[in-house]
């Protein structure tokens, strides 16, 4: 079924019951646009939908309705309306599919090139920098609110890098100057939530530039954080936010791969890349996804399996660019 904005709206003004849930492991986008979704809901519609989420990392947790986000997943009633947002497959969605198989209408709103349909009704639009910018364009500006306002900014400044990277357009830029006029401090937001570190993150970025490691005549850099070094350190998926952003910007890469051990030889990858290598691709490959310059995927083997995995697929691709 096509996305129509109109019934989308017509159905959230009719449903008894609302569901809105992210991808796992949910990143500012993510938290952003379900809870920035879930405001426009309540101020407009006097309903509070269900907002699940794995977790809601601390720095957002000033967001309005972040307190009342559901992270335990429980069987429930059937949901009229099940929504997700900023994911676009069954497996990114976690346990939340459980409410989407017994919805009665499912809706998709993503941003994501590799995004698969898997609702009834999906709006999916790859050159949209953040879901959150798709979702403001779903809104009358005018019945947006300070709180819907934040979580819809906090998305799409975190997605962006802080509206440096290549898929921030006129619009983005348009959009979140709009989102200021409803009184969002963007310094609370860009310093609070994505520059702020704590002691231990920066710890943990200065050891993985460190021990990067260049390959590929200095066009790729990678480095790795392994069971071991998580254990030790008690480092949570938040912690290391941002290492792979600064991996990327060293002069002359154009890949940069972290990748981190989630349980013994299952290893968590983020590519991201500057100007030609499809990194969504690449990921597409070994059951992940993305965008064209940032993805991920989870790849089994050891460290040296995994690394050489990656830099045979970024390898052919440089190539064939010449
Ligand atoms: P990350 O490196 O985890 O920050 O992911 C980079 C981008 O790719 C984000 O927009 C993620 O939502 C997306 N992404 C990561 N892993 C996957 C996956 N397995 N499937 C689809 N998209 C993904
Ligand atoms: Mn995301
Ligand atoms: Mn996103």
């Amino acid at each position: 079924m096509a996305f129509e904005t109109l019934t989308f709206w017509e159905d959230i003004g009719k449903a008894g019951s609302i569901g809105i849930a992210g991808h796992i492991r949910p990143d500012g986008d993510c938290v952003g646009s379900a809870l920035g979704l879930a405001s426009y809901i309540r101020d407009n519609f006097g309903k509070e939908p269900e907002v699940f989420l794995e977790e809601v990392p601390r720095a957002f947790a000033f967001l309005s309705g972040a307190d009342k986000v559901i992270t335990d997943y429980p069987s429930r009633e059937p949901f009229d309306i099940f929504i997700a947002v900023d994911c676009g497959d069954e497996g990114r969605l976690g346990k939340a599919m459980n409410y989407v198989k017994s919805a009665k209408k499912t809706y998709c709103i993503d941003h994501h090139a590799t995004s698969s349909g898997f609702m009834e009704s999906n709006l999916v639009i790859p050159e949209s920098a953040a879901t959150a910018q798709i979702i403001y364009t779903l809104c009358d500006d005018s019945k947006i609110t300070k709180g819907c306002a934040e979580a819809l900014y906090l998305g799409i400044v975190h997605d962006t890098g802080v509206f440096k990277h290549s898929c921030t357009t006129r619009e983005t830029m348009e959009i979140a100057g709009a989102l200021l006029d409803h009184g969002v401090s963007s310094a609370r937001i860009i310093d609070g939530t994505f520059y702020e570190k704590t002691y231990l993150q920066n710890q943990i970025l200065g050891r993985c530039l460190m021990e990067s490691i260049l390959c590929l005549d200095g066009k790729v850099i990678f480095s790795s954080i392994d069971r071991k070094t998580i254990n030790l350190y008690g480092l949570g998926p938040a912690d290391t936010e941002g290492i792979i952003d600064q991996l990327r910007v060293t002069k002359g890469v154009e890949v940069a791969i972290l990748i981190r051990e989630l349980t013994p030889r299952s290893w968590r990858v983020s590519m991201r890349s500057c100007e030609i290598v499809d990194v969504a691709k690449i990921c597409s490959m070994f059951g992940g996804g993305g965008h064209v310059r940032a993805a991920g995927a989870t790849l089994s083997g050891s460290r040296r399996d995994v690394i050489n995995n990656l830099t045979a697929e970024i390898e052919k691709q440089l190539v064939k660019q010449g």
